[in-house]
């Protein structure tokens, strides 16, 4: 973890936890260790001898000098995640390391959140002395794409409308192991319903409450320099973050790519992935802009050295990490 250097804006990571090794496996159906150990770039680093893959959860704080912001929230202490059940009930020193790299709670200005999974949302709300969902970032203005907003809140299912036949769907005895990963990974139509709504109540209810919710436009600038960019794929309306200050340029990923061997090899895309080919090509334009140029990539799920530059390499990609300016 530590600070970059973009132009004037000052760039700092702030970890939430490690995902647990083997927790991800089957995430990225293609990435069999066989496959992984050809692709030696990514060892020991990214993924470890067993072929397992590395990653964590991480926020990034974009300090443009008037404006601190906080890109992507964790999961948050304490929050109620029946889908992902090991996220749920944390209790990480996620505000401590924040403070500890010189922002206070009060500090925060403005939230970005790249898509609206469970393990970007958290931190928007906190429980207070009496257990109550309070904003975590009394003075933050949280800021989300309006499209992607709306696709979260549409996975809220009324009781009515659902229909058990949804449900009973795909448990069949002479279901494929690839079907059986997809389905770990997405859950059924009522668990996500379910899963939705612990967020709303949990998460952005106390964010709206306050009335800090403002919705935008895809593309949005929100403020000079750090502009969301519309990466598609993961979710429909999935967006990413580029900033640009003094000259320098950098993208902060969000789960367009959960893993640097997405670098390596665009086309394999994750279990759960609302479009696979949309990400494909998606990922590809990207890959190919940015390749041998000096924009900084700040990967959101990766692990150490998480930040680097694209180069090609043979017939896909890869990071070339570099290292903070100030490191902690
Ligand atoms: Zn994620």
């Amino acid at each position: 973890m530590g600070t970059w250097n973009v132009g004037l804006f000052k760039v700092t990571e702030i970890e939430e936890f490690v995902i647990q090794l083997g927790l991800l496996n089957g995430l990225i159906p293609q990435a069999t260790p066989e496959v992984i150990r050809e692709l030696g770039w990514l060892q020991p680093q990214y993924v470890n001898d067993a072929g397992e893959i590395r990653a964590n959860v991480h926020s990034i704080v974009v300090d443009t000098g008037d404006t601190k912001i906080l890109v992507d929230a964790g999961c948050g202490n304490g929050k109620s995640y029946p889908m992902q059940p090991s996220w749920g009930g944390l209790d990480t020193p996620f505000l401590e390391r924040l403070e500890k790299a010189g922002y206070g709670r009060e500090d925060i200005d403005i939230i970005l959140l790249t898509h609206l999974h469970l393990d970007h949302v958290g931190w928007c709300s906190m429980q207070d002395e009496s257990g109550k969902w309070v904003p975590t970032f009394p003075n933050a203005r949280l800021i989300l794409v309006r499209d992607e907003y709306e696709r979260h809140l549409s996975q809220i299912i009324s009781s009515d409308a659902l229909d058990s036949s949804a449900t009973a769907a795909a448990q069949g005895e002479d279901e494929s192991e690839e079907d059986r990963i997809a389905r770990a990974f997405l859950p059924d139509a009522e668990a996500l319903s379910n899963q939705t709504r612990l967020i709303q109540e949990e998460t952005f209810q106390p964010v709206i409450d306050a009335g800090h919710l403002e919705l935008v436009p895809p593309g949005t600038e929100i403020v000079p320099g750090v502009r969301y960019v519309s990466t598609p794929g993961h979710t429909s309306a999935h967006h990413s973050v580029r900033l640009e200050s003094d000259g320098q340029a950098a993208f902060i990923t969000g789960d367009f790519f959960h893993h640097p061997l997405q670098i390596a090899r665009p086309e394999w895309s994750s279990a759960g992935d609302w479009d696979a080919e949309v990400l494909t090509k998606n990922r590809r334009a990207f890959l190919e802009s940015a390749a041998g140029t000096d924009l900084l990539v700040f990967g959101t799920h990766f692990v150490e050295p998480s930040v680097g530059y694209i180069v090609k390499d043979g017939e896909g990609y890869r990071l070339t990490p570099t290292t903070p300016a100030t490191q902690r």
